[in-house]
């Protein structure tokens, strides 16, 4: 009988020993966590984690979940670092803390909001055009206007100024549903094809004067509103929930504007508090005209 070589016995051995290797670490680790990313997205929570709750939580858990940002589109696995970055440098050292909100806003990707050309300068400290005379906001004010509103997972939030879509996308990455209404007809049309392409299934767009709101969607819970008005648009504060929280930059388009927040209380009472200086483009529409007192 002829007799197997040894060298080729001590091979077969270490072939067999490294399978086994291999297969001792999978069934410790898992695959999953072999190969974990290192970066987890906003809205995919570990607690959350489906395999751990009953076939009636989860069955109820699927009747409840409103649709959530999906993710898959490349734009989010790109520039992470650019990301992670602008939160560390220009948002948490301005104190920025809501952990929700530094997390959307390592989550959204910046640079599939501005134009082409300022690809290079999607994560700077600073607003953008996007055209029609109009700007994508500064990173840290999308932040803190969206922390000033405590958004939760139920949350139902309108914006009016739509834009690039960017703040509605970062809102959705933190709330149930947004409705954003837009007054330049062709920037609510590419904001609407943008959302769609990266998977904003939760965010509703519509062109129109965000002055009268959304009465079909009525009340909210938080309302922004990201272009400068000279005064609080009426039915907007009908539209805000009891418990409710509004933010706007308030002042007029060529001089002082102060971002304020609003409140309205359980019994309807409305407060209102400055929080910062800025400078907004200027709302238009209605409000221009409402802003002209009878005897003008
Ligand atoms: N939120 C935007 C983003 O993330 O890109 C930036 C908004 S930009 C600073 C202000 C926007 O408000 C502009 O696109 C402008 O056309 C829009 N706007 C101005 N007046 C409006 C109105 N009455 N209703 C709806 N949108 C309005």
């Amino acid at each position: 009988m002829a007799e197997e070589h040894p060298t080729a016995r001590k091979k077969k051995w270490l072939v067999a020993v490294s399978f086994l290797a291999v297969f001792a670490l999978v069934i410790v680790f898992g695959p999953g966590r072999l190969v974990r990313p290192r970066f987890s997205f906003a809205s995919q929570d570990d607690k959350a984690d489906p395999n751990n709750a009953t076939e009636q939580e989860l069955k109820k858990s699927a009747e409840n979940k409103p649709p959530r940002p999906l993710h898959t589109h490349r734009s989010f696995s790109e520039r992470i670092h650019q990301r992670q970055m602008m939160v560390a440098r220009q948002i948490r050292a301005r104190d920025v803390q809501d952990a929700n909100v530094l997390a959307a806003m390592r989550t959204v990707p910046r640079h599939a909001f501005v134009r082409g050309r300022d690809l290079r300068r999607a994560y700077y400290d600073h607003p953008l055009a996007i055209g029609y005379g109009q700007t994508i906001s500064q990173p840290y004010i999308v932040a803190y206007m969206t922390e000033s509103l405590k958004l939760d997972p139920n949350s139902t939030v309108l914006e009016v100024g739509t834009g690039s879509a960017y703040q509605a996308a970062v809102c959705a990455e933190i709330a149930r549903e947004v409705y954003t209404i837009e007054i330049i007809e062709e920037l609510a049309a590419s904001a609407k094809s943008r959302l769609k392409e990266l998977g904003y299934t939760n965010v509703f767009a519509r062109a129109g004067d965000g002055y009268y709101g959304w009465k079909q969607k009525v009340p909210f819970d938080a309302i922004i509103i990201t272009a400068a008005a000279p005064l609080v648009p009426p039915p907007l504060i009908e539209q805000l929930k009891p418990g409710g929280r509004m933010i706007l930059p308030l002042g007029s388009p060529y001089g002082a504007q102060t971002l304020v927040l609003i409140t309205k209380d359980d019994k309807g009472k409305i407060r209102s508090k400055s929080l910062l200086p800025v400078r907004f483009v200027p709302m238009i529409g209605h409000v221009t005209k409402a802003d002209q007192s009878p005897e003008k």
